[in-house]
């Protein structure tokens, strides 16, 4: 039987539920009181506290399916998505989590039952990673679930040390990969199978436990955690393509209608759809994701979350131009996420309206200078092409951000297309310097007009003889 995403996530808290999990509702994508954060990136985000003990819940025990992003700071997917099959700015992570009470033998065997009982997924087709230091996993894996030693895989802490940025609580890993056969093999390396972390798509990552062990310090020592606890994360959507039996995330019912809308809209039939998949792609995932981003209160800006918003809304608008679209479209595109995911987010259906307001007002904004910033852009391009140039100098990056409303983001997407990097350092600087600049103009209109304000106060103030040698010397509360 074919399970459907929505029948995928109820499974997965009804396991945990059944072994004495509470069921912890989602957290907003944006992280309540955690400035290190600029998007929730993974389930435990709402546990950090508990895990660093100052907090506690009436629960030991926790599962949940959290909205994540990933467009930023240390877990920053922006680059794979289109491209890849597996990578989205928005998921959706199914968790469960221990606070102090089961360890890594437990979560290993509620996870390797989950897949093979719940989800009837088949043993011969994962296999395992455990960090090369961690010879207890390692003998969970190999004595107790009976896992064959030549799929149990010790790595290093690039794929098997987790953390959440670049401090909080973190520690070893045990990964779950699915085996999509040696046909999807993408790596060329004859024994492919020890090459889990150079992105062959012939291994695909389902399931991060995460032993939480230490809390990192911002001065790079790590700190044992007061009682060590279990993090986990499970891509949704990966899950979902697995037990559909398709290659890609796109193929499942969790995309499949969004693309399809697209496609209505537009007009293009199934081989010209295939032809512009990663366009496709993008809209898909940049749509979801600016849905959810809205519905949690995330309004398009220049700066932190709402360039984020600004940015995935206009690459997507973008890739739209690309593909024919002349007029905003991706509110229409969003009726469909709203179709799908909206039984499960309330908030999307309770913000319907707004979240097409305000996707189609940042499209609008965008059109009226995309034209104008995309020919600059192939203007650049051709000069740089005469002079057998092939980088984008920083300073011309940013005009076309500043003058043009072109996200850096877009300009390295167009510059690949045609082969060409970005100096993107050089971009910051620009930025930067501009910034420098506005302040100094700010600090001057300030005092201009606050000066004359000061001394209107000062001279009604006289005026009541309230201004004594010390200054102000009215009391408030006398
Ligand atoms: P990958 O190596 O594939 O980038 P990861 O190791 O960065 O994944 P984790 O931080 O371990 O991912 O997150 C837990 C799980 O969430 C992953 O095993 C995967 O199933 C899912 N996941 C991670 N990133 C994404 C993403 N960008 N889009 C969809 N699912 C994701
Ligand atoms: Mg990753
Ligand atoms: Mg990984
Ligand atoms: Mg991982």
């Amino acid at each position: 039987v074919r399970m459907s995403a929505a029948q995928i996530r109820q499974a997965f808290l009804d396991f945990f539920a059944a072994r004495g999990h509470t069921i912890v509702p989602s957290s907003s994508l944006v992280p309540v009181g955690d400035p290190t954060l600029l998007f929730t990136n993974a389930g435990m985000n709402q546990f950090k506290n508990v895990f660093l003990g100052l907090e506690t819940r009436p629960y030991k025990r926790a599962a949940s399916v959290q909205k994540c992003m990933r467009v930023s700071g240390k877990h920053n997917d922006l680059e794979n998505v289109g491209p890849s099959p597996r990578h989205h700015t928005f998921f959706e992570m199914l968790g469960n989590f221990s606070f102090g009470d089961y360890f890594k033998r437990e979560a290993i065997h509620y996870a390797f039952e989950c897949l093979t009982q719940v989800y009837g997924l088949d043993p011969e087709r994962l296999v395992f990673t455990v960090h090369q230091e961690d010879d207890e996993a390692y003998r969970v894996w190999v004595e107790e679930i009976g896992a064959p030693r030549e799929r149990v895989f010790r790595m290093g802490d690039k794929t098997n040390f987790w953390m959440m940025g670049d401090t909080g609580p973190c520690g070893p890993t045990s990964e779950i990969h699915y085996d999509w056969g040696p046909e999807h093999c993408t790596c060329g390396d004859p024994n492919c199978s020890v090459a889990l972390d150079n992105g062959c798509d012939r291994w695909l990552e389902l399931w991060n436990l995460v032993f939480m062990q230490f809390d990192q310090k911002a001065d790079g020592t790590r700190v044992p955690l007061p009682r060590p606890g279990v993090d986990t994360g499970m891509g949704l959507e990966r899950l979902a393509a697995v037990l559909q039996g398709v290659f890609s995330n796109y193929e499942t019912d969790l995309f499949v209608p969004i693309i399809e809308r697209t496609r209505e809209i537009r007009g293009h039939t199934r081989a010209e759809m295939e032809a512009n998949m990663v366009a496709y792609r993008v809209i898909a995932d940049h749509t979801r994701a600016a849905a959810f981003l809205i519905a949690d209160g995330v309004l398009p800006g220049n700066v932190g979350r709402g360039y984020v918003l600004r940015m995935i809304i206009r690459r997507a608008a973008r890739f739209g131009r690309k593909i024919g679209f002349e007029e905003p479209f991706m509110a229409r595109v969003a009726e469909a996420v709203i179709e799908i995911m909206g039984t499960h987010y309330r908030e999307l259906v309770d913000r319907r309206e707004h979240i097409f307001r305000t996707l189609t007002q940042e499209e609008e904004r965008f059109l009226r200078t995309l034209d104008l910033g995309l020919s600059r852009l192939e203007e650049v391009l051709q000069e740089l092409a005469t002079r057998g140039a092939r980088v984008v100098p920083g300073e011309e990056a940013f005009r076309l951000y500043d003058s043009y409303g072109l996200p850096l983001e877009i300009t390295r997407d167009v510059a690949r297309e045609r082969g060409f990097a970005v100096d993107e350092l050089g971009f910051q600087q620009a930025m930067a310097q501009q910034r420098e600049r506005a302040r100094a103009t700010e600090r001057f209109e300030l005092d201009t007009e606050q000066l004359a304000r000061y001394r209107r106060l000062l001279a009604s103030l006289q005026d009541k003889g309230l201004v004594g040698d010390q200054g102000v010397e009215y009391d408030p509360y006398s």
